[in-house]
């Protein structure tokens, strides 16, 4: 993740590229941005089969959809693609005990970040033998955890670590396999990625600064430890596989240097998430199966180069999986046109906002959203998409065209919204998170339940 260079945020001016009007049909839904089940009915978008009035009525708004069939076929493409590795779902794109149940069914395996997400994995039986466990500053908790319930990896960020969990692993008398996360020195955001010599941030072990080969050396030390392998993760939103060739080259290496310090073959490389996907027309996502062919083609090429076994290869999806496959539906409450200098914007105001989606004032994200509830003819309107809450910046869908007579009551959704936004919700307001409902086969399910302010006023005990 990434925070997004400072600039000016909202533009006071209109955009260039919206001065000629929309470039389609506002009706049309483009099928590298919406789920796969994502059609119009007599004008209406369905959802695995329904219409997104009879989920409105049934499950209010604002809501976020995932279409299960899409979410699956993602993952089995990404299963049989790396087959031969291993793919490991990040959880903290978004995590339930069904998306768990999903992730399991499909082959995959699971990353998980805190002790929440590990909660999680485990209620929905997620075998603990396919659970990796990450973060920068695990608590001695988790990491007892971790141990305690047989966490097949442990991904390894820091000196102070290693010491904790080889105790743990010790007072439990197991041994637990790591990997050690090295910080490469690359750092990737769509379609460009820069490879520096020095890394300044909080994550892992640097490679240039030799702590990574320290924390082998530290690592092979502990009995309780069974280093099996390296990762890295260079970055989220990656259009371009030119940062994971670096990334690759700069591990092999030390893959080669451990071999000849200390006489030990690695056997699994981690290469880490971060595909990116379609938010707005024009993003072109990479082909998983093109992606993993390249991967395996570089891992190989310098493994060989530098006479090692070529280890097994891991990489860690959260985004490419999930987000595609979520649509988030509001009800329009106002609609506000506004004179900018330039021109008139129209401000429509739904019923949520950054409480159920942060990504656009976090990292001026960019999101598209349609009339959902009926098609229109009218005449297009540059609209801004804003939530309910009390900040300026409180901005769902920055600049998108709408039709003129979309008025009070009608239905909105934005797509892409499955990762990073309910995993990132917050009560800011004292709003009730919004749920998370599957649909498949005309059938909707609830995954997690509306929060209600009952939820919210039994945590207020004073
Ligand atoms: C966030 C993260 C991922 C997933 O990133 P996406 O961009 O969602 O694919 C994978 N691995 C690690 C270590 C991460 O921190």
């Amino acid at each position: 993740m990434r925070a997004h260079p400072a600039g000016p945020r909202h533009a006071e001016v209109l955009p260039a590229a919206h001065l000629g009007g929309p470039a389609t049909d506002l009706n049309e839904l483009d099928p590298t941005i919406w789920p796969r089940s994502a059609t119009r009915e007599n004008g209406v978008l369905h959802l695995g089969g329904i219409d997104v009035r009879d989920l409105a009525a049934e499950h209010g708004t604002p809501a976020i959809v995932l279409d299960e069939g899409d979410f699956r076929a993602r993952a089995r493409g990404y299963a049989e693609a790396f087959a031969g590795g291993d793919v490991f779902y990040a959880g903290k794109a978004f995590l339930s005990r069904g998306v768990a149940r999903w992730v399991d069914e499909e082959g995959l395996h699971l990353d998980v970040c805190t002790g929440g997400e590990l909660t999680v994995a485990l209620k929905a039986g997620f075998p603990p033998e396919k659970i990796a466990l990450h973060g920068n500053n695990k608590s001695r908790a988790e990491l007892k955890r971790a141990v305690d319930e047989n966490v097949g990896r442990v991904v390894l960020d820091s000196y102070v670590e290693i010491v904790r969990l080889a105790a743990e692993a010790q007072r439990a008398g197991k041994t637990v396999k790591v990997l050690i996360r090295v910080t490469v020195g690359v750092e990737a955001h769509t379609h460009e990625y820069i490879a520096t010599a020095h890394e300044d941030q909080k994550f892992g072990f640097s490679l240039s600064g030799g702590e990574a080969a320290e924390a082998v050396a530290r690592v092979l030390r502990q009995p309780g430890l069974e280093l099996v392998g390296l990762h890295s993760h260079i970055g989220s939103q990656i259009f371009d596989t030119s940062g994971f060739e670096v990334s690759a080259h700069r591990l092999v290496g030390l893959l080669r240097q451990i071999r000849d310090e200390h006489g030990v073959e690695l056997p699994e490389l981690d290469l880490g998430g971060g595909l990116g996907i379609a938010y707005v027309g024009g993003d072109t996502p990479l082909d998983v199966g093109a992606v993993a062919k390249e991967l395996r083609r570089i891992v190989e090429t310098e493994c060989t180069n530098a006479g090692l076994p070529v280890p097994r290869l891991a990489v860690e999806p959260g985004r490419a999986i999930v987000g595609p496959t979520g649509v988030t539906l509001y009800e329009v409450g106002t609609v506000k046109p506004v004179e900018t200098g330039s021109g008139t914007r129209t401000y429509v105001s739904v019923d949520g906002g950054m409480s159920d989606n942060l990504r656009t004032a976090l990292y001026d994200a960019e999101y598209t959203c349609v009339l959902a509830s009926r098609a229109s003819d009218a005449p297009p309107m540059l609209a801004r998409v804003v939530g309910r809450h009390c900040e300026s910046g409180d901005v769902v869908v920055k600049d998108v065209w709408l039709p003129s007579d979309t008025v009070p009551g009608d239905l909105l959704a934005v797509a892409a919204t499955g990762a990073y936004c309910r995993s990132m919700a917050s009560n800011y307001n004292h709003t009730p998170r919004p749920p998370v409902v599957a649909v498949a086969d005309r059938t909707s399910t609830v995954l997690v339940r509306r929060e209600t302010e009952d939820d919210l006023m039994r945590l207020d005990v004073g």
